[in-house]
Order: C-alpha cells, then sequence, then structure tokens
C-alpha cells in the first residue's frame, strides 16, 4: 500500500534535492514517514528565560534562552577566518554572540538597541559568556510563533547536518511535513491494542513527540512510540521463534548414560554448588523437549560454569552425539582443553583440540577424529567453524564468553549438522534479561548466582601511581609466602604501540626489582608468537614464574588459582566490566586475594567512580548496574547496537524494560491469534515488525 508517507523527503517545502541527499547520507532520512519518526531526543522549556548573570559553568553546552539587547556589533578577521559579534546585554549582564558563517545573513537581522530571544549553547570562559551560532530572532517575532506548551524539541543530528540545518531549520522541516502529512497518518495498532494498552493514536502521539501539547500528553505520545517499537520487534522475534521451534526439533538426548554417571560419581573433584545443579538440570530438560535449546548462561567470573559445560558435554555424548566448545582465545581454548583431558583422563572419551595455532598433526588428528566420530569433545578457538571442520554428529555446542564473539560466528555452528545442536553461550557479564532477549533473539536464560564454598571475597585497592613502592613491596611479600602475581596493562586498539611501550617498560622496571634468579618473570601479550604466548602461560601455571606480565589477553577464563594478587596498570582506562573480569583471575583458591588498581592522580569523575566502585563491592550484577547508570544505558554491552540493529529511534530495552515486557505478551497474542499477521486489521503491524525485524547480523537465532 503506497502511503503519502513513502515519499521522498525532498518534496518537503524547505529541503529539496540537496538536503534530501544530506538527509538521507547522515540520519538516513529518505522519506517523509522518515522525518516523521526523526524524534527529538530532549526538550528545553522555550518559556524560560535566563538572566545572563544565572549562566553559571554548570550549565555550559546545555542550551539555554535568554532576552537581550543588542548593544553592539564587530567584524574581524578576513576571507574564510571572518568573524561576526554580536554584544548583548540584559539587566543582569553580558554575553558576546559569535558568528563565523552566514554572516551576510544574519547580519541583517540583526539591529543595534532592539531586544531579542536567543537560543543556544553558552561557554563560559573567564567569567565572560559567550554563545556561537544562536538562534535569535526578536521579540515581537518570537511572541508570534506558537509552541502551546513551551517545549521544544531538541533533534539529533551530527556535525555535516547541523552547518546547513539548525536545530530551529530541522524543526522548521518537521513542521512543514507535519502540515501536509497529519492527514495521511494512518493508524498501524488495532483499536483493541490501544484500549488494552492505554496508548494514544499514532496521529496523536507524531503530532506531541514534535509539538508538545503538554508534558502529560508528550508523556503519552513517548509511550506511544516507544510501544510500537517495541511491539515491531517482538513480533519479529516470537516469530522467529516459533519458526524455529518449527522448524528445529531438537535433538533428543534421554539417557543419562554411562560418561555422566561415572564422572558424577567417580570423579567429580568437588561437590557442585546449587546453582550449577539447577542449570545442569534445566539444560537436561531442554535436551528432552523436542526443541533445540537456545540457552544462555550467566554466571559471574569463577562462578564454575566450564564445570556445568562439561558434564552437560557428557549429556550429549552419553546419547551418541558429539560436542564441541568454542573459546574466544588461543590461550583459553588450550585452558579448557587441559582442565577438561584431565578431569576426564581414564574415561572412554576422546577429547581433541582445534585452534588457529594447531599444526599440521594436531589439526589432522582433530579433523579426522571429528569426521570419523571418534572424537567425542571438540575444543577450540573459531578455527572450529571453518567450513573444513566436519563433525560426524555434532549435537550439542558450548559457546564460552559468548561476548567475545560475532553473531555471525556463533550462528555458523548451527550448520555443523543436518538439523542445529542444541547451544550454550556462556557469559560473565551479567546482563539484564530483558535486554538480552532483545540482543541475542529469543534466548532461554539460566543463571549460576552462587560461588563455590569457601572463597574469600578478593579485597581490592586502589593506588596513585606515586604509591609504587607501597606496591613493589606488597608484592616481595606476597611472592615471600609462595603467590602469584599478575601484572596487567591496557591494550586499546588505537594507541597500540604507545601501550606495548607501557607493558615494555613496565617489564623492564619489573625485572629491575625482581631480578632473576631468585624471581622469575613471565611476559604475555598479542604481538608475540603463539607458542611463545603458550611457553609464559605455561609458565606461570605450573610455577616456573612468579610474576605474569600481561596485557587484557589474560582477561578471560585463565585459571590459576595459586595467583593471589591482580595488579591493574592505568586502571583507569578500563571499564567496569573489564576491571571486573580481570579481577576475578584472583580468589580462585583458599588464599586471601588482592585486587590492585594503579591509576595516575589525575582521573575523570566517571573513572573515580569506577575505580571506587571496584573496591566497594565485588558483585558483578551489582557493578554491571552502575556501570550502565555510568554510562547510560544507551552505551552498554550492545544496547546501543541493538538500538540500531532493531531501528529503535525512541525506545531502550533497557530502560523501558516494563513496557518491553507489555509488548512482548502481546507480541505473543497477537501472532498466537494471527501467526502470519494475515489478517487486515494486521496490516498495520506487520509493517511495524518489518522495520524492526532486527539485522542479520545480530540475528543469532536463526539461519536462513
Ligand atoms: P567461570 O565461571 O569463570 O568460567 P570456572 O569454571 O573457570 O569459572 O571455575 C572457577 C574455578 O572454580 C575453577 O578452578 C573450578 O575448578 C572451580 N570450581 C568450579 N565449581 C566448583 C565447585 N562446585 N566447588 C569448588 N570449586 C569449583
Ligand atoms: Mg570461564
Amino acid at each position: 500500500m503506497a502511503s503519502y508517507l513513502d515519499n521522498s523527503v525532498k518534496f518537503v517545502a524547505g529541503v529539496g534535492e540537496a538536503r534530501a541527499k544530506l538527509l538521507e547520507k547522515e540520519l538516513g532520512i529518505i522519506t517523509i514517514g522518515d522525518l516523521l519518526r526523526h524524534y527529538p531526543f530532549r526538550y528545553i522549556d522555550r518559556t524560560k528565560i535566563y538572566p545572563i548573570a544565572a549562566i553559571n559553568e554548570q550549565l555550559n553546552s546545555t542550551m539555554v534562552q535568554i532576552r537581550a539587547k543588542v548593544t553592539g556589533v564587530a567584524y574581524s578577521g578576513t576571507g574564510r577566518k571572518q568573524r561576526f559579534s554580536v554584544f548583548v546585554a540584559d539587566a543582569t549582564g553580558t554575553a558576546e554572540l559569535l558568528w563565523f558563517n552566514g554572516i551576510k545573513w544574519i547580519e541583517k537581522s540583526i539591529e543595534v538597541g532592539r531586544e531579542y530571544i536567543i537560543f543556544g549553547k553558552p561557554s563560559i570562559f573567564r567569567g565572560e559568556m559567550s554563545m556561537v551560532h544562536p538562534e535569535i530572532e526578536s521579540v515581537e517575532k518570537a511572541a508570534s510563533r506558537s509552541v502551546q506548551s513551551g517545549m521544544q524539541g531538541i533533534y539529533p543530528s551530527t556535525e555535516k547536518i547541523s552547518s546547513s540545518l539548525s536545530n530551529k531549520g530541522i524543526y522548521t522541516i518537521v513542521s512543514n511535513a507535519w502540515a501536509k502529512a497529519a492527514d495521511h497518518i494512518v493508524e498501524t495498532l488495532p483499536q483493541s491494542l490501544l484500549r488494552k494498552h492505554r496508548l494514544i493514536s499514532l496521529r496523536e502521539a507524531l503530532h506531541n513527540i514534535h509539538f508538545p501539547q503538554s508534558e502529560a500528553m508528550l508523556a503519552a505520545a513517548k509511550r506511544r512510540l516507544k510501544f510500537d517499537e517495541l511491539l515491531g520487534v517482538q513480533l519479529a522475534i516470537q516469530a522467529r521463534r516459533s519458526d524455529r521451534m518449527e522448524r528445529n526439533t531438537g535433538f533428543m538426548m534421554p539417557r543419562v548414560g554411562e560418561n555422566f554417571n561415572s564422572f558424577y560419581n567417580e570423579r567429580l573433584p568437588f561437590p557442585l554448588t546449587g546453582a550449577q545443579k539447577r542449570v545442569i538440570k534445566e539444560i537436561r530438560k531442554d535436551m528432552v523437549s523436542h526443541h533445540q535449546m537456545n540457552r544462555l548462561l550467566q554466571g559471574d567470573v569463577g562462578s564454575g560454569k566450564t564445570m556445568v559445560a562439561l558434564m552437560s558435554m557428557l549429556l550429549a555424548i552419553d546419547n551418541g552425539y558429539q560436542a564441541c566448545m568454542m573459546a574466544p582465545t588461543e590461550i583459553l581454548a588450550r585452558q579448557h582443553f587441559a582442565t577438561i583431558s584431565r578431569q576426564t583422563a581414564g574415561m572412554n572419551l576422546r577429547v581433541a583440540i582445534l585452534t588457529g595455532a594447531s599444526k599440521a598433526a594436531e589439526r589432522r588428528k582433530a579433523l579426522e577424529g571429528i569426521a570419523s566420530g571418534e572424537v567425542d569433545i571438540l575444543i577450540g578457538t573459531h578455527a572450529l567453524i571453518e567450513d573444513r571442520v566436519q563433525f560426524a554428529n555434532l549435537g550439542y555446542v558450548v559457546i564460552d564468553e559468548q561476548h567475545r564473539f560475532g553473531v555471525e560466528q556463533r550462528a555458523k555452528l548451527w550448520t555443523k549438522n543436518q538439523q542445529p545442536p542444541h547451544i550454550l553461550v556462556m557469559t560473565a557479564t551479567p546482563i539484564p534479561r530483558t535486554l538480552a532477549m532483545t540482543l541475542y533473539g529469543d534466548l532461554d536464560v539460566s543463571v549460576i548466582d552462587e560461588l563455590p564454598p569457601g572463597r574469600q571475597p578478593i579485597r581490592t585497592y586502589h593506588y596513585y601511581d606515586s604509591a609504587r613502592l607501597k606496591l613493589w613491596g606488597f608484592m616481595h611479600k606476597q611472592i615471600a609466602l609462595g603467590r602469584q602475581i599478575y601484572v596487567v596493562y591496557p591494550l586499546i586498539k588505537e594507541s597500540e604501540n604507545m601501550d606495548y611501550k607501557d607493558l615494555q617498560d613496565g617489564f623492564e622496571s619489573i625485572i629491575r626489582d625482581f631480578p632473576q634468579p631468585q624471581y622469575q618473570v613471565s611476559v604475555c601479550h598479542g604481538q608475540m608468537k603463539p607458542q611463545d604466548k603458550e611457553e609464559s602461560m605455561r609458565q606461570f601455571k605450573e610455577h616456573e614464574a612468579d610474576i605474569l606480565v600481561a596485557t587484557s589477553v589474560i582477561e578471560v577464563g585463565v585459571d590459576v588459582p595459586n595467583a593471589t594478587v591482580m595488579v591493574i596498570e592505568s586502571a583507569e582506562r578500563f571499564g567496569l566490566s573489564q576491571l571486573h573480569q580481570l579481577r576475578g583471575r584472583v580468589g580462585r583458591g583458599g588464599e586471601q586475594s588482592y585486587c590492585i588498581l594503579m591509576s595516575g592522580e589525575k582521573l575523570s569523575k566517571e573513572a573515580r567512580q569506577r575505580l571506587q566502585a571496584m573496591c566497594e563491592t565485588n558483585d558483578g550484577f551489582r557493578l554491571a548496574e552502575l556501570d550502565m547508570k555510568l554510562r547510560g544505558a544507551g552505551d552498554i554491552n550492545g544496547t546501543q547496537q541493538s538500538g540500531e540493529a532493531f531501528n529503535l529511534a525512541i525506545a531502550n530495552p533497557t530502560l523501558d524494560a516494563e513496557l518491553l515486557a507489555e509488548a512482548r505478551q502481546s507480541a505473543i497474542e497477537i501472532l498466537a491469534d494471527d501467526s502470519t499477521l494475515a489478517k487486515a486489521e494486521n496490516a498495520g503491524l506487520k509493517a511495524l515488525r518489518a522495520r524492526h525485524a532486527g539485522m542479520q547480523r545480530y540475528d543469532f537465532s536463526m539461519i536462513s
């Protein structure tokens, strides 16, 4: 159904060819409908006028409005460096308004002695206020303009756009579009749904999101438009889920056999925690459900996810299937291989490893064993997903530290058998359940919320670089007690070379203070050859080295229970979840462990809060919450990507969790009644679903 809203935005008064191109390139706005869905992200109260004297540094860079008289103008510079200053004053103070372009046009509208309403971002320098390129309107003209509620939207923009279109410019073209389009807006939701969820009409919502008639109407408009987006996403996800359920009957794994039983009865190195038992039961239930399992396992660092992975793999093997486990790094894959080989030694079980660094013989052994069905468990890195890795009968896949993999990588494992295997993805990064569902499609979620017994909470301290001697004294003491120490340096892509230099310098000063032969210091980072990395990890694991100097490659998974100190250099450069992950490398044995956060003296407020939070709590879920607050939910763990992927302009799956739950329930009910959205009354829903279907690259739960 062609609609007026599908027309190109270039037909809107004030847009035209050139701006239409710019809008498409910068903001993805192609049609008039897209323009109307370009919602303000903030509103300012245009009835509020600030006295100049009241504008202080706290208001730096927020939009404010002043009412002031022009006292003079000045020109300076020439050519491209030209600038135009307008000096204004109100009863409380003075300010300078500055223009660097469009001068010819602006100077015409300025009259010395006249009073103006001026709207823009103040910047305060040495007590002097200035505004660059503010909006300016004579008091008379401003009075004639009608923004009923006084609230004016601030639109998302880009640098390129703002040089041709100010916020007011965007507002103007949206107004022009609205004047023409308002009568063409077709309701997308069935009436019954509007009533049930107490939603205002689409037309009212669009009107109020751009031109709020009151605070209450604006709130209602936001709620309605968020609901649309969340419903669209949920319709897509639920449809996908039922499709998956239908197409992918899961492998049936009813037997609890020889492998599982003998391991459980004879080889279990420790009693399982209650949480581990519960999760294994949840997995077992999926294995006999006739549906393919698609489960996310969240558990804090050190909570014992690997044991759950192993025992569930044994169940798959007992039922005649192969299992594989994919880890994000070489080191981690080798470690899993070592642990699992050791724990299953003596059982009638073949475990193989395959990584990018596998030598020819190891590779051949793995590939042949996997193809013939002789190998029961294959452990590796993303080398596992290469096409030449052909399983005889893959039934179960574990993906460790899943956030490290792209979705395509994970999805590829699905095609390793005619019928997709059961999939368990494990993560130590807690994400709210609702967000997980939006991000990863229709995953079921299990949580290990209990640490193995006997763990002493890790003590965390923050030292400034100036306290380095104190740190070294502490390290000497710990080594004297027979303990081992990690020293980790940040590695950030943009400044990789500098980071390696920091690590190199740090390493050299450590070996001066911890000289051979009394001390052994190993080093491990991404620029080393795989076998060298492996060798230094081995030295550390086997306690041939006292100190391991490393980049954040050791972040995930490395397990050395005798290591009790984690020193994190330039800790202010790490995010909270990464700091927490790193800290999780210690505290794995019975001894008291420590995490020392080293930082420079100069810290941003946020960095200080992060380090403080680390010192205060060991609880990963609390830190994740805090992280969300500090960074804004938009930035956490893929929320932002999910916003982009699912085309979300206004809804935020984390912050709007309640509305998401409503939308989800609603999607389930709608699809139960009309699974293909074929009914006429659901035409609008179908379009909504298409708009929010999400991109394939985030689509973990299905490959077509
Ligand atoms: P993560 O969940 O971070 O992957 P691991 O699986 O590496 O954690 O387990 C962390 C450590 O705890 C390992 O040394 C493991 O052997 C040990 N562990 C796991 N489960 C238990 C348990 N139930 N009791 C005691 N120790 C356990
Ligand atoms: Mg792990």
